[in-house]
């Protein structure tokens, strides 16, 4: 089911959209079929468990890291990871910086959106999205190329259109803003639930799990 899954969803993107699988709690096997059906980026939650698929997958695949990143897992991140999509703390920024200069990577990082302003969400707030942008795009050894957002959690996916339509529009103030001094071109939203709302929305990465492997 994995492979036509993945195939299914491949041909109803449109041209320029990446897909990502969505990996937490799934198996390197499990990965392995979706990678062989066409999906070329993992995203996982979870460092510890992105660790033990890398070991076997290596960099047959881009890993993206989609969770919440502890300060003390950003050293094991940086060998793991081709982009952190959930950047939202200068705190941390300076942290990834560090390791990423011990091992001269220069890391692909989006902003994290906290579009719903949901308290025990984390990511950025809408009004603080372009001054934690100006300064992220100050980091040497990390490369800010686009939002993420994960949106409210929803019964109905249309319910999701107004946070990905604001998502959107903080990301053209930002490429207004700041485009000039960056490479600024990723657009990471929408779930299996959501994606075909978040694609009209202008999404350019979607983060698809259930829709693929079934249900968690
Ligand atoms: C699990 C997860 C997804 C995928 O969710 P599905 O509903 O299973 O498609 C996308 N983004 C993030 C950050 C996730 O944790």
């Amino acid at each position: 089911m994995i492979k036509e899954n993945v195939q299914d969803i491949l041909r109803r993107l449109p041209a320029g959209v990446l897909l990502q699988a969505a990996a937490k709690s799934r198996s390197t096997s499990e990965i392995e079929e979706a990678v062989s059906a066409g999906v070329k980026i993992i995203g996982e939650n979870y460092v510890q468990e992105a660790a033990g698929k890398f070991a076997v997958l290596g960099n047959k695949v881009k890993w993206h890291f989609i969770g919440h990143l502890q300060k003390n897992k950003v050293k094991q991140a940086v060998r793991i990871f081709d982009m952190i999509e959930t950047m939202d703390s200068l705190k941390l920024a300076s942290v990834l910086d560090k390791q990423c200069a011990k091992i001269k990577k220069v890391m692909p990082v989006l902003i994290e959106i906290n579009s719903a302003r949901e308290p025990q969400k984390s990511g950025v707030l809408p009004r603080d999205a372009l001054n934690i942008a100006q300064e992220l795009s100050k980091f040497k050894n990390l490369k800010l190329e686009g939002l993420m957002t994960l949106g409210p959690f929803t019964e109905c996916p249309e319910d999701a259109r107004p946070f990905f339509k604001q998502t959107r529009e903080i990301f053209d103030t930002i490429r207004e803003k700041l485009g000039s001094r960056l490479d600024w071109r990723y657009l990471s939203m929408g779930m299996s639930d959501t994606y075909r709302i978040a694609l009209e929305e202008g999404a350019n990465i979607v983060r698809i799990g259930t829709a693929i492997f079934g249900p968690r």
